[in-house]
């Protein structure tokens, strides 16, 4: 990576995709310059409505564009109504997923100050963890190849040594990184179902051998439907939660609704050489087009991708762009700022305003 620039490849996508996109963008430019650092942007054709127009939903060039870029950032993508010939949906976003092996759906849960949160308990506003989400393989394995016959249907889970391996890998790495950043011990903790599924017994032996690299962190598991009690009981004591693919996209939506819902939720795929970020919402198309989405998880999720580039070498400029990006949505929220979603007045505009205010623009 060229120190000190950057190429994002930008898919905005459909309906309320293409409104958060433009309101980041518009906090990212500052932001960059602030900073001093190069930031280039390239906006690519995919989505819902390029197929409706093109009959291609994810133009190859778009692909190989992206996969060519230091960062891929996308809004969202899909509409009702518009599907492909063979009636599936049009989701690009997760054809990238495999495409470029992004095993890790990460998806912090942080309770913002002035965002009404889900749970009457005070500590509730120290709610602060990180969902990771396995997303190649797990109960997704066969997803769209499942078999149906008359008399019974049947998807295959696969849990593979090398992805958990992996996983496990990210996760422990993650909570290093927390720890350090808010001095004290970081902790991960497996979410499966090992008591009745000998795959899940097979991906927590792997994960058992992955913990013990990293002595310094503590490692846990958990049951996925206690971790559903305990996510609404006390989910200020979670730090770092792997998980499979399905107990990952049930879990992530779930946590979500605990911190203010989709509208706050930011998430990044990542994988080896490439990751996406994107917000964890759809394209909402019940307000779509009318100036209210909120765009916070994309701008989270905006300072999550500068976080990843620095730790990948871009320079210490985009991680205290990072830093700065998130303290500004922070502040913004803690100032009064209050979007529809939370039966507030701000719309997306507003928001992006508001944010980049905080850092002098
Ligand atoms: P997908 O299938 O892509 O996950 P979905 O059907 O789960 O989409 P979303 O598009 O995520 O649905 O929207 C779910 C609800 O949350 C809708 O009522 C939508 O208006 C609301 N919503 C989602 N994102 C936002 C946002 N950024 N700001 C405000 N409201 C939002
Ligand atoms: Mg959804």
């Amino acid at each position: 990576m060229a120190s000190n620039t950057v190429r994002i490849a930008v898919l905005p996508g459909d309906g309320i995709g293409t409104e958060v996109t433009e309101a980041t963008l518009g906090v990212l430019e500052p932001l960059a310059k602030r900073h001093g650092i190069g930031i280039s942007t390239e906006t690519l054709a995919a989505g819902a409505f390029h197929y409706q127009a093109t009959g291609d939903a994810f133009p190859e060039a778009s692909f190989r564009a992206a996969e060519a870029a230091d960062a891929i950032l996308l809004g969202a993508m899909g509409w009702p109504g518009i599907r492909k010939a063979d009636g599936t949906e049009i989701a690009p976003q997760l054809d990238l997923r495999f495409r470029l092996k992004l095993y890790a759906g990460v998806r912090p849960v942080r309770a913002i100050p002035g965002v009404p949160v889900a749970l009457a308990d005070p500590r509730a506003a120290g709610i602060d963890f990180v969902l990771i989400r396995e997303s190649t393989e797990g109960l997704f394995h066969s997803s769209g190849k499942g078999l149906v016959t008359e008399d019974y249907a049947e998807e295959t889970l696969r849990i593979t040594r090398a992805t958990t391996e992996k996983l496990s890998r990210f996760a422990f790495r993650l909570a290093e990184r927390r720890a350090a950043k808010r001095g004290r011990k970081g902790r991960v903790t497996l979410v499966d179902k090992a008591n009745v599924f000998r795959a899940f017994a097979f991906m927590r032996g792997v994960f058992d051998g992955v913990a013990r690299e990293f002595p310094a962190v503590e490692s846990a598991h958990h049951y996925v439907d206690a971790m559903a009690l305990d996510l609404v009981r006390h989910p200020w004591a979670f730090d770092v939660l792997p998980t499979e693919n399905m107990f990952g996209d049930i879990l992530s939506d779930l946590a979500a609704g605990l911190v203010g819902g989709m509208g706050f939720s930011p998430s990044a795929d990542i994988g080896d050489d490439h990751a996406v970020f994107q917000p964890a919402h759809g394209t909402a198309p019940d307000i779509a087009g009318k100036g209210i989405a909120n765009p916070t998880a994309t701008l989270l999720s905006a300072a999550m991708m500068l976080d990843w580039l620095a730790a990948r070498g871009a320079g210490q400029g985009f991680a205290d762009a990072a830093a700065e990006l998130e303290a500004a949505v922070d502040g913004a929220f803690a100032a009064g700022l209050r979007t529809a979603d939370i039966g507030g007045p701000d719309g997306t505009a507003a928001v992006a305003r508001a944010v980049a205010a905080r850092f002098g623009a």
